[in-house]
């Protein structure tokens, strides 16, 4: 059997009609205090903003509770995640959400998905804007951080999230299907960060934490076009931290392995058991798993001397 590495979808689980092209998940998650300090801006009370564009649109939902979570709204990060809408990116919003950030909730198709991940983090007392547009285009990342900056003054968390596969194996794989992949999952992760970096270089103040894959360390059938968008997230991250490590900016990397999700829900009792084999911890990661320790890099001060780094949440596959 190929692989069974990842949440990412296998070429063999795909083929026999066991796997459909995304990878999914999702769900929420919760954590403690953090320091990242937000200066001026912010959100009127109570108020509703939209903004449009041919290409992208945005709306601001803010909080008709208060008490969000364990921080003061004075002092509420500014987060981004790309890719809210569903699965692993979901759980991040609202876990961060949760916590009492502000977040920008950013999609690209699943406005309607992405709404109720805003809503979510509203009930939690928290400020929430649904943002969507395309991270692998220049001009709607550029909106993306404008209407964060625009509606709270900063960004101080960003995480790149975004991610799509096109798997096929490496003799049958045309260039499209390789270009659409680097295009998100690695371009898309460099136009963020460039983005977001220009703020937080001023504040030298921030945290980003980009998902990469297992796959992106060692490999699996079918993915060539994933895996070296993945690894070369990996080596982004790396540079970046160097670059930016005097301006009291961290990031690193989280990399999941096998991710429990509507798609796995859907795996045959015989296919769920081989898979299960492969992982030493013996059973699928969820979305909160994931979601945790990206909170954990984002917020905590605990973090704050770790920079430059891979976590696998994996199970064990890949040691
Ligand atoms: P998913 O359920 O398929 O969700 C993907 C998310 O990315 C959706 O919110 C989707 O928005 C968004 N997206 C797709 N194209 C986009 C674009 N061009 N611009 C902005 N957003 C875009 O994926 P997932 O399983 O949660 O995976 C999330 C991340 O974890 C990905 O980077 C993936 O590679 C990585 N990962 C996942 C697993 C796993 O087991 N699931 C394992 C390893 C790594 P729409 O809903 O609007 O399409």
């Amino acid at each position: 059997m190929a692989s069974t590495v990842a949440g990412s979808s296998i070429v063999a689980l795909k083929s026999a009609g066991k796997l459909a092209d995304r990878e999914i998940c999702q769900v929420r998650q919760w954590a403690p205090l953090q320091s990242l300090a937000r200066p001026g801006g912010g959100l009127r009370c109570g108020s509703r903003r939209s903004y449009a564009s041919s290409v992208v649109k945005a709306q601001v939902a803010t909080a008709e509770q208060s008490t969000p979570g364990a921080v003061q709204k004075a002092e509420s990060p500014v987060v981004v995640v790309t890719g809210a809408s569903r699965g692993i990116g979901k759980a991040i919003a609202l876990s961060l959400g949760k916590a009492g950030c502000k977040v920008l909730v950013n999609y690209a198709r699943s406005s309607k998905e992405a709404e109720e991940v805003s809503k979510e983090i509203e009930a939690y007392g928290g400020q929430a804007l649904t943002f969507g547009g395309d991270v692998s285009k220049e001009n709607d990342v550029e909106s993306m951080m404008k209407t964060a900056i625009d509606a709270w003054g900063t960004i101080d968390v960003l995480v790149n999230n975004a991610g799509i596969t096109r798997d096929t194996l490496m003799m049958r794989m045309k260039k499209s299907q390789w270009q659409e992949v680097i295009d998100l999952n690695l371009t898309g992760v460099f136009l963020c960060t460039q983005a977001a970096t220009k703020i937080m270089m001023k504040k030298k103040k921030g945290r980003i934490v980009n998902i990469s894959s297992v796959v992106g360390l060692i490999g699996n059938i079918g993915q060539a076009n994933y895996a070296a968008a993945k690894a070369g997230v990996i080596g982004l991250t790396k540079t970046v931290a160097k670059e930016y490590a005097s301006r009291n900016i961290n990031v690193n990397v989280v990399a999941p392995g096998f991710i429990a999700s509507d798609m796995t829900a859907q795996l045959g009792e015989e296919m769920e058991k081989k898979i299960l084999q492969t992982i030493p911890l013996g059973r699928y990661g969820r979305p909160e798993d994931v979601a945790g320790l990206v909170e954990f890099l984002a917020l905590n001060p605990a973090a704050g001397y770790i920079t430059g780094q891979v976590f696998t949440i994996d199970g064990g596959i890949s040691m």
